[in-house]
């Protein structure tokens, strides 16, 4: 029994998939997914790209391949990439087959989409030949004509049916090792349609509200929609569509899991909205600190208070704590615990001192435990 079971959260049972040397599904973490928006072909900017997701917390990041320019250009990004890169293809079943080749660790194409049996059976070969596994990606907006005509419209039942039709041509090829996503713009959809294909297969799901909107709207419509189905144990990774930079998207997704409880990383600021009682300028302060902090990757906890009012509770559950006091004399609390004052100093420096400090600790201790193993 949990000690806070209002907390727990029992994820659906998938099986478990590879995308290079990521695991999805299963026990693994839910993983964080982003994509490029460069020009394949440009391997210097969407390395750069891919570098910046990286560092902002991606673990897996997918490139799209329309041409054979791109798939020859995928060669040098995946070599040089620090995570997994996913082939974004549609239709051309030559170019999954090159995109497998040039080291693709997966490949985002419907099996259905690419024509004739022979076909599949070449893409599927290459995949195996080249330990590439592959995602199934529905879209209410690109359903099958065939499956409109019969449900009218775009619905979870046609989007489920559809998904599971993909699936069933690589069962057929001896294929097992593919993630499932069933995306729709409208949220309703988008969770309907996961419920339902969580409830019919095994397979890992990839989550997404695709086409959110813009970084405000996107965020609140990805929050609702991956946060619910999450919430209810069902995802095995997530990538939040923004019409925005990527490093937004994985900033989005990473909060969207942090705020679940289902991945940690880097520093989580609890902080107050402040009001005429605050002892210091809360909001500039919390938003330089998130820049300053947002090299740390060590889970850390750090409440940025702004009076007596609820700093002393809050900084009792973080692991560094600042309550605004009067006389410009704020009160630093370290373990949830008062440890010292700090008068007319920068209160940006300082926190950013000791997160520093701290999460250097962190690590060492972390190091010697492995070490002793
Ligand atoms: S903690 Fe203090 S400063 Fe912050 S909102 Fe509450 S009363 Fe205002």
């Amino acid at each position: 029994m949990s000690v806070r079971p209002y907390r727990d959260i029992i994820r659906r049972k998938s099986r478990q998939i590879r995308v290079g040397n990521v695991l999805v599904g299963g026990d693994a973490p839910i993983s964080v997914q982003t994509m490029t928006n460069t020009l394949t072909p440009d391997v210097e900017a969407t390395l750069a790209q891919v570098r910046a997701a990286a560092e902002a917390g991606a673990d897996i990041v997918r490139v799209s391949c329309p041409d054979e320019e791109s798939t020859a250009a995928l060669k040098a990004i995946v070599k040089g990439s620090p995570v997994p890169i996913v082939a974004d293809i549609h239709f051309h079943y030559k170019r999954a087959i090159e995109a497998a080749e040039a080291g693709a660790a997966c490949l985002r194409i419907n099996p259905g989409n690419i024509g004739s049996a022979e076909r599949v059976r070449e893409v599927v070969k290459a995949a195996k030949d080249h330990g590439c596994s592959m995602r199934i990606g529905v879209n209410a907006g690109s359903l099958e004509r065939e499956l409109l005509e019969r449900y009218g419209e775009p619905c979870p039942e046609a989007m489920v049916e559809s998904a599971l039709n993909h699936a069933k041509i690589l069962e057929d090829n001896d294929f097992f090792e593919f993630k499932i996503s069933c995306k729709a713009s409208d949220v309703f959809l988008a969770v309907a349609a996961y419920n339902a294909l969580a409830e019919a297969c095994d397979y890992p799901l990839h989550l997404g509200v695709t086409e959110a909107g813009g970084l405000r709207m996107g965020t609140i419509k990805s929050s609702i929609g991956l946060g619910s189905l999450l919430w209810a144990g069902i995802g095995d990774t997530v990538r939040v569509s923004l019409s925005a930079e990527p490093v937004e998207e994985v900033k989005v997704g990473y909060d969207i899991l942090k705020a679940l409880g289902l991945r940690r990383r880097g520093v989580t600021v609890i902080s107050c909205p402040s009001c005429a009682r605050q002892n210091f300028q809360v909001i500039k302060t919390v938003e330089v600190l998130e820049e300053r902090l947002s090299h740390i990757t060590t889970p850390m906890t750090v409440s940025v208070i702004g009076c007596v009012v609820n700093g002393p509770g809050e900084a009792r559950e973080t692991d560094i704590g600042l309550t605004g006091g009067g006389n410009n004399t704020h009160q630093i609390y370290i373990a949830g615990q008062p440890d010292h004052r700090l008068k007319d100093k920068d209160i940006v420096d300082h926190l950013v001192r000791l997160v520093e400090q701290k999460a250097a600790q962190i690590e060492a201790e972390k190091a010697a435990a492995e070490a002793a193993e």
